[in-house]
């Protein structure tokens, strides 16, 4: 049983305009890809699995097309001496934007499916807050997401989508995939599955999958700041029995449907000054203030300062802010070295049309050693502020993402993150947890982002109309 494995995995803001290329990604290939802890769990299967590519990367703007197309023909041209394939498994994402590419996904898919041949059984797992098209759905035999928002059932999917395809090959049974899309495209903040109405909707899926004929059931929440016709949510089937597999896309797809109203916020939200002047107000601490506009792993720039300048206008005190991506303002805290103060112009380095930066005093505190220069973070202060900067895009959701930079967040007021919901490491000492609904290139507040692309109707954007679940089969299953 040959089993090649390659994808590429990345989530793109059409409102982001900071274009991601190669250096951006963490390519695995070859060798290095089967011995990736992201793909360790393969071993536990009994199958010859021929890696090519993967290319992933964190949450941004646009993929370059130079970019891309340079990923693509190294997958196709790694893909090509493998031939013939019992199978593929494709590791995606699902909701990557190609400059002048109207979904991408469905190009690198069915690329690879002309290559493999129509004999070849072609697997993909995806996040949920990927976009899916009838072009991808056709070029597949198998599909699985995550259940999970925040992600912790990523190997967990993987490993779905790799055993169904294991025993398609084993038993010779080849499954087929349909799906219901659903008219409504909410942030993964307003659906976390932490909280109702996702929780209960996700807690379905289990009971499904257990039913004869059916081997994975797929909710996909859709991804909100992507202006493109793609964007909803939908319901995804895989398996053998078409009647029982359309009857519960319906029925998932029209469950999502009534609960599209009760979908909100998972804690305490508001203004930027709102939820600085609760954070200094509080009581109880640490207060975790998540900026959630410029939120990176959603796809934010990461580069804002405009809840950086609220905290220094109110004077807040003991506050850990982890970071704002400033590569300038990063070197120079590393030429002038620990201790020195310097005058530094911070925010708005990548995305200089979209927010103010801010110029204030600073006193370099912390310089992380590092070989790799897009690395380096500096800590520096200003008042009662700790502020990290980043010479990269990244987000600060673990708490080692701290402590290796000298800080403890326990012990702070305030500590201010871009991000939307709360990691599993930072939920649980917020207390509380505000959320920011700051401006953005990923801003919770949907409705106020320009529409041009997006399917007409789409809840939340238009409200008044009527939906009605239909499913639509894969080309495969002709
Ligand atoms: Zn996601």
């Amino acid at each position: 049983m040959r089993i090649a494995i390659g994808g590429i995995h990345i989530e793109c803001s059409t409102y982001n305009p900071v274009l991601n290329e190669e250096k951006d990604f963490r390519v695995l290939r070859g060798a290095a890809l089967l011995e990736s802890p992201y793909f360790a769990f393969l071993r536990d299967y009994d199958a010859e699995f021929l890696p090519t590519i993967h290319a992933r990367a964190i949450a941004g703007g646009p993929v370059s097309r130079a970019t891309y197309e340079t990923f693509k023909s190294e997958f196709l041209e790694r893909l090509k001496p493998m031939l013939p394939l019992d199978g593929l498994y494709l590791a995606m994402h699902g909701a990557m934007y190609v400059e002048g590419m109207e979904d991408a996904e469905g190009d690198w898919i069915s690329a690879a499916r002309g290559l493999v041949g129509e004999q070849c059984t072609v697997s993909a797992s995806y996040d949920l807050h990927g976009n899916v098209t009838q072009h991808i759905i056709d070029a597949l035999d198998i599909y699985s997401t995550y259940r999970t928002a925040p992600h912790i059932d990523v190997e967990e999917t993987m490993r779905r989508s790799v055993s169904m395809l294991v025993k398609s090959l084993k038993t010779g049974v080849r499954p087929v995939v349909l799906w219901a899309p659903i008219p409504v495209v909410l942030p993964g903040e307003r659906t976390s599955t932490v909280d109702e109405p996702a929780n209960s909707l996700y807690a379905l899926l289990p009971d499904i999958d257990a039913m004869d004929g059916v081997w994975d059931a797929s909710l996909m929440v859709g991804y909100v700041w992507a202006d493109e016709p793609r964007a909803t949510a939908a319901a995804i089937m895989t398996g053998t029995d078409r009647a029982v597999l359309e009857r519960e896309a319906k029925r998932l797809a029209q469950a999502y449907w009534d609960a599209r109203g009760d979908f909100v916020f998972g804690c305490e939200t508001g203004s930027i000054e709102e939820c600085v002047a609760r954070a200094v107000a509080s009581p109880t601490a640490p207060v975790v203030l998540a900026e959630s506009g410029d939120n990176p792993t959603g796809g934010g720039v990461g580069d804002r300062a405009d809840v950086l300048a609220e905290l220094i206008a109110k004077d807040a005190t003991d506050v850990v802010f982890a970071g704002i991506a400033d590569k300038a303002a990063t070197e120079a805290c590393y030429a002038a070295g620990i201790g020195t103060g310097l005058d530094l112009s911070v925010g708005a380095s990548l995305d200089s049309q979209g927010s103010q930066p801010v110029t204030a005093r600073f006193i370099v505190k912390f310089l992380h050693e590092t070989a790799d220069p897009s690395d380096r973070q500096a800590v520096v202060s200003t008042g009662g502020i700790d502020l990290v900067l980043s010479a990269k895009r990244r987000p600060y959701h673990n708490i080692v993402d701290f402590t290796r930079l000298g800080l403890d967040p326990h012990r702070a007021k305030i500590i201010v993150v871009k991000s939307g919901y709360l990691s599993p490491e930072l939920a649980p000492i917020a207390n509380p947890n505000l959320m920011a609904l700051s401006p953005g290139v990923v801003d919770q507040f949907v409705e106020r982002l320009p529409r041009l692309r997006k399917q007409r109707q789409t809840y939340p954007f238009d409200k008044d109309f009527a939906f009605e679940p239909q499913v639509f089969l894969s080309a495969r299953a002709a």
